[in-house]
């Protein structure tokens, strides 16, 4: 882990029902945390309010998504405006099921971040390199053009966590090495410290995603520039979630 605090997000994504996220968050709520760790989750947005009511305020809550500007007549969306009503702290955003599954783009992506930090929301911020991007070798140049959509449209970087996944790693229970993620986590922070500022690069969390699991978490941790984790399916284990939270070193 580096110097910020490390940073540990669960996303729930299209999963549960009223009652396995009940016990879901029992297991949460009985869980021990370590201290120096911000926890996070991300439900499915119907099920926020039930989380909201029920869920330890030691952990807090994100959304998976939202629209890109003031809500109004946009059928089917949620805008900051109403996470913000609801509790949230925070939104997932540029997650590579909606960039590869959805189709958002870069800029789209860029303009909601822009409007979710003026909502108050802090943004997790991800990108990542499909695996041919990688087997030709073209993982930097990715994830740089996703960051610099973000760069080009966020006035400050302040509430701003990364969140690198590679898309290959997602899901599949192919986790990346310590080696790959921490190549790639050095080479964000030297693309903010060129293009945005040496400040930003020192104090902005970098967490890792891509099929962390409770076996695996440790060694990633250790890396100098892994701030954290972003979890998708072991997020949904209490328990195992928790042994996630506190593998930082
Ligand atoms: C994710 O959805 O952000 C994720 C990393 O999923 P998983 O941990 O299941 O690979």
């Amino acid at each position: 882990a580096g110097t910020g605090k490390f940073f540990v997000g669960g996303n729930w994504k299209c999963n549960g029902t009223k009652d396995s996220i009940t016990k879901l968050v029992a297991d949460l709520n009985s869980a021990s945390l370590e201290a120096d760790v911000d926890v996070v989750v991300a439900p499915p947005f119907i099920y926020i309010d039930q989380v909201k009511n029920s869920l330890t305020d030691r952990i807090e809550i994100s959304a998976q998504n939202c629209w890109v500007g003031k809500g109004g007549a946009f059928t089917g969306e949620i805008s900051g405006e109403q996470l913000k009503d609801i509790g949230c702290k925070w939104v997932v955003l540029g997650h590579s099921e909606r960039r590869h599954v959805i189709g958002e783009k870069d800029d789209f992506i860029g303009k909601k971040a822009a409007y979710a930090l003026s909502q108050g929301l802090g943004v997790i911020a991800c990108i990542g390199e499909l695996l041919e991007e990688r087997e030709a070798g073209k993982t930097f140049d990715v994830c740089f053009q996703q960051l610099k959509a973000y760069a080009d449209a966020v006035p400050s970087w302040d509430d701003i966590v990364i969140a690198y996944e590679p898309v290959w790693a997602i899901g599949t229970g192919k986790v990346a090495t310590p080696q790959q993620a921490q190549e790639v986590h050095v080479a964000v922070r030297d693309w903010l410290s060129k293009n945005v500022s040496p400040e930003v690069a020192s104090k902005t969390r970098i967490i890792y995603g891509g099929s962390v699991n409770g076996s695996n978490c440790a060694d990633l941790a250790t890396k100098e520039d892994i701030d954290g984790f972003l979890v998708g399916g072991a997020s949904l284990k209490g328990p195992e979630f928790a042994t996630i939270v506190n593998s930082v070193t």
